[in-house]
């Protein structure tokens, strides 16, 4: 039977650092690139005789995903310790929840070529990161940086809805939108503060249970997350076609090969011995607390998608461009109520201002000019005061030096003539001018016609009005 008879089916497990200041049992910082084992304390050394205090950042975060995802937070949830032993893991466990966590039952919608699909997600549960241990620095030894030991994480597991690569790619980015959005999460997946475990198996078309799940890891792009699922598909079915069965086991992904590895077994299957943390009571969540995380949740990608095209008519590519980030939409929406053609407004921004933002460097929310002053430069070429050409040279201008656009317009001598009569003038001459070239167009000869909006071009250094020149020129034409 060959792969379209066989039917995958994909589990998504994401570890999304949480952008707190602090670690989440105790007061060092959790900033990225320190010298190695810099922050941390006996806390997070997991020195005896040290208890944790939760961050309370921690929590209200777990509850802004878990209201994002749609999930019900659940008044009471437990600590646990998943114990296994590793050198970048100092206390021989990890705090974590395990059978009462603080978020379950929620949804994610994501696109598909067949539409909107609703992936399930399973729980959202609070943890800490493990240390780091260091390889390639020394011939000899493997080092250990701690920094990272006490990271606050939120893992993300979804039932196994998604049913191809492609859609457990569509999951991820949708979920890293709506963490973005909501400011818990960067969503740096080459630096590891989005990571993502994959459980794949595959069934046959048609059949009611799900074949064993093989659980990929070490997937940092969302390239490497297509490849390793279609390859981890590809393999099973191969794996089922001679005969053989599937193995539970995790494997590693192998970008530099483009394939996944063995890394364990189940002989080898970890048993943590989960048991509940005692040195932190069971966690609360009240009311007023969930009411006020639900008061300051933004409106999230999906919904701003759905506005942007509605509100502003615009076409979902445009509008899908411009929510790709929140800073970016806000902005947007920011000039919007200065200048009222939607449509404009978003080919300046999906052209030149992205164009310049890539090209020169900067960000959104550090531009040199102000809302009002992007919506007048706009102003100045809808209504034929500049050329939509000097438009672009006035808005980089802006750009680089924050200079007002009709102080750029004067300096550079880049204001157009819509004054009839000297433009009339000046087609009048032309026309005069070539007489014999007229009379070959009036018998006819309508492909010179460019000649003659040339000719008054040039004699007026590029700044006649485009559409008061040809109207001129029609008129005096005969048209
Ligand atoms: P574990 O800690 O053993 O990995 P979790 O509950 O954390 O267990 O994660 C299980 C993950 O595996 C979930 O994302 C779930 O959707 C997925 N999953 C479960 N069964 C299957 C299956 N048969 N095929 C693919 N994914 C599966
Ligand atoms: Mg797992
Ligand atoms: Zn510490």
């Amino acid at each position: 039977m060959p792969l379209s008879d066989f039917q995958p089916v994909i589990g998504l497990e994401v570890h999304a650092q949480l952008l707190t200041n602090s670690k989440i049992f105790c007061a060092c910082s959790t900033e990225f690139g320190a010298a190695p084992n810099h922050n941390t304390c006996p806390v997070c050394l997991g020195l005896p005789g040290v208890l944790p205090v939760l961050n309370a950042r921690v929590v209200e975060f777990a509850i802004r995903a878990g209201l994002a995802l749609e999930c019900t937070v659940k008044k009471t949830s437990v600590w646990s310790r998943k114990n296994y032993f590793y050198p970048d893991l100092p206390k021989g466990y990890q705090v974590t929840q395990y059978d009462q966590p603080i978020c379950e039952h929620g949804k994610l919608s994501i696109d598909t070529p067949e539409g909107e699909k609703v992936v399930r997600i399973l729980r959202i549960h609070m943890e800490e990161d493990a240390g780091k241990s260091v390889h390639d620095a020394s011939a000899k030894e493997s080092l250990v940086d701690l920094n990272r030991a006490g990271v606050p994480l939120l893992e993300i597991v979804s039932e196994p809805d998604l049913r191809s690569a492609d859609e457990a790619v569509e999951y991820l980015k949708a979920l890293r939108d709506v963490l973005v959005y909501l400011g818990v999460n960067d969503g740096n997946l080459e630096e590891g503060s989005f990571r993502c475990d994959a459980n794949v198996s595959v069934m046959r078309k048609g059949a009611t249970v799900y074949g064993q799940r093989v659980e990929l890891k070490n997937i940092n792009s969302f390239r490497f997350i297509k490849q390793a699922i279609e390859y981890e598909v590809a393999r099973q079915v191969d794996v089922l076609e001679s005969g053989g069965k599937v193995d539970q086991e995790t494997r590693l992904f192998d970008a530099n090969r483009g394939e996944t590895r063995s890394m364990r077994s189940k002989e080898e299957a970890h048993d943590y011995r989960y048991f509940p943390e005692p040195d932190l009571p069971p966690l609360h969540v009240t009311d007023a607390q969930l009411d006020e995380v639900a008061q300051s949740l933004p409106e999230l990608p999906r919904a701003k998608l759905t506005r942007f095209t509605s509100q502003y008519g615009l076409p979902e590519y445009d509008a899908r461009i411009l929510c790709a980030e929140r800073p970016l939409a806000d902005y947007f929406e920011a000039v919007a109520q200065h200048f009222k053609d939607y449509k404009k407004l978003a080919n300046w921004f999906l052209g030149e201002l992205l164009r310049l933002l890539k090209d020169e460097g900067g960000s959104i929310t550090t531009l040199r000019f102000t809302t009002v002053q992007f919506a007048n430069l706009l102003g100045a070429v809808e209504q034929g005061k500049i050329s939509a050409n000097a438009g672009k040279d006035v808005f980089g201008e802006m750009f680089r030096t924050g200079k007002e656009p009709e102080a750029i317009i004067a300096e550079k001598g880049l204001a157009q003539v819509s004054d009839v009569g000297a433009i009339e003038a000046v087609v009048d001459e032309v026309l005069g001018k070539n007489a014999g070239e007229v009379e070959k167009y009036k018998a006819g000869k309508k492909q010179i016609y460019g000649f003659f909006v040339g000719q008054v071009m040039k004699a007026m250094k590029g700044k006649g009005n485009p559409a008061l020149v040809n109207e001129l020129l029609k008129k005096k034409l005969g048209e």
